[in-house]
């Protein structure tokens, strides 16, 4: 099992050294973490690492997750779109399914077992009403809020502010809400399955087994099937890209358990499969990073996008990523230097023929966005940011509520 001192090649002792102490003044509080999906999206690929990494520092720390039935995530999936600025139907039956469902799962959550509370996105986040709180609660909301549906914000808002604190990715996504609220950028674990070096001969059997061809240079998108990740655009610009660069695309993604719309997109791209177009709907951490190695370039044309971890993962193995220039994309890359940062599809298309054309370049920016996320995006600044606020609310929240 991977433990902070693994991280000292990365990081250096002192930080560590400095996390191990800093952890200390949380031994004897137990934290859990609260979201909707074990698998699938950003979230969870997190949680997953930290929550061990946390408990390997001396913090009792759990992981729950609420569950749901189908109606409920297309509910949540709904206000996720909607607060990332999409539409929503407001009606009273969605909010009696969102609001019924999370009392159930208050019922059976002993959340006042805790010391402190965090509570991942948007679909968990009423669980709070149900809890007469004695312990800081913490909401992490990991998605891009900078323009979201009025009316749903008006009737979340009220219950952001029973939190303690708010955590966002970036400055942007701050609302003026009465509630603390701090920006921690995710970060990755270097040792998953996805992240960790592998071997010429594991990438070459990961691509054989889905038969992805390597006879031409390869440009890869991975993420979950949704229209927020313009699957569409990353399939234009690729074909016209191909009118002056050939290469093969692969498009990578898994369905998560909280995203009922996946299938439905995945089924409509397949149109659109030819020899040089590859889709795959697979969960296959290892071919995520075979992928990401293999790849010439990598996209992540998102057309909103909190904070891609895609992006990060891609980066750290040494490959120019083209990014949309949206959320948390343009924290990530520095365009023109470790990446590229773009807009429009036209904008994808040439960026991918510049890459693809001149393999210095790709060198030369994916060796700096190698460097960038050593420095900035690994899971042990992550930890540390954390341990930093969970300390920080002893006096202040017991001197507020008596
Ligand atoms: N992911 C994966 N397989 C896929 C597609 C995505 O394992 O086929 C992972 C991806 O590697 C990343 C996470 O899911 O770790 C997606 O996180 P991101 O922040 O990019 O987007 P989100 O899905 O949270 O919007």
């Amino acid at each position: 099992m991977i433990g902070i001192e693994d991280y000292e090649p990365y990081v250096g002792a002192e930080q560590i050294e400095r996390i191990l102490q800093k952890a200390k003044a949380l031994a004897d509080c137990k934290v859990v973490h609260v979201n909707s999906t074990y698998y699938g999206g950003g979230v969870a690929e997190i949680l997953d690492p930290l929550s061990l990494l946390m408990n390997n520092v001396g913090i009792d720390t759990s992981w729950l997750l609420i569950k749901g039935e189908p109606d409920f995530f297309s509910v949540t999936k709904k206000m996720h779109n909607a607060l990332q600025g999409g539409k929503i139907n407001f009606t009273e039956m969605k909010t009696t399914i969102y609001e019924d469902s999370l009392q159930k799962n208050a019922i059976r959550m002993n959340l006042n077992d805790f010391g402190r509370v965090v509570i991942h996105d948007p679909q968990p986040l009423f669980l709070i009403n149900h809890f007469k709180k004695s312990c800081p609660w913490i909401w992490r909301c990991h998605i891009d809020l900078s323009s979201p549906d009025q009316e749903l914000w008006d009737y979340m808002a009220p219950v952001v502010e029973r939190y303690d604190a708010m955590i966002v990715s970036s400055e942007s996504y701050k609302r003026s809400v009465q509630v603390p609220q701090l920006i921690f950028m995710p970060a990755i674990d270097p040792f998953s399955i996805k992240n960790k070096e592998l071997s010429q001969a594991e990438i070459d059997e990961r691509l054989e087994h889905y038969q992805i061809p390597t006879d031409l240079p390869l440009v890869v998108q991975i993420s979950r099937f949704d229209t927020w990740k313009d699957p569409v655009g990353v399939i234009e610009a690729f074909k016209k890209a191909r009118r002056e660069v050939d290469a093969t695309l692969v498009l990578l993604g898994n369905i998560a358990s909280d995203d009922p719309e996946g299938p439905q997109i995945y089924e409509s791209l397949l149109e659109q499969a030819e020899d040089r177009i590859i889709l795959i709907s697979q969960d296959d951490s290892a071919l995520v990073n075979a992928l990401q190695r293999s790849a010439a370039v990598v996209l992540q044309k998102s057309i909103r996008e909190g904070f891609g971890l895609t992006v990060t993962e891609a980066m750290w193995k040494g490959t120019p990523v083209i990014g949309g220039n949206v959320g948390g994309i343009p924290l990530q890359i520095q365009d023109g230097y470790d990446g590229f940062l773009v807009s429009s599809v036209d904008e994808a298309a040439e960026r991918i023929v510049t890459l693809l054309k001149y393999a210095n370049l790709r060198e030369q920016m994916g060796r700096r966005a190698r460097e960038n996320v050593g420095k900035k995006f690994l899971l042990s600044r992550l930890l540390e940011q954390y341990i930093d606020l969970l300390d920080a609310f002893d006096i202040s929240f017991h001197l507020r509520n008596g």
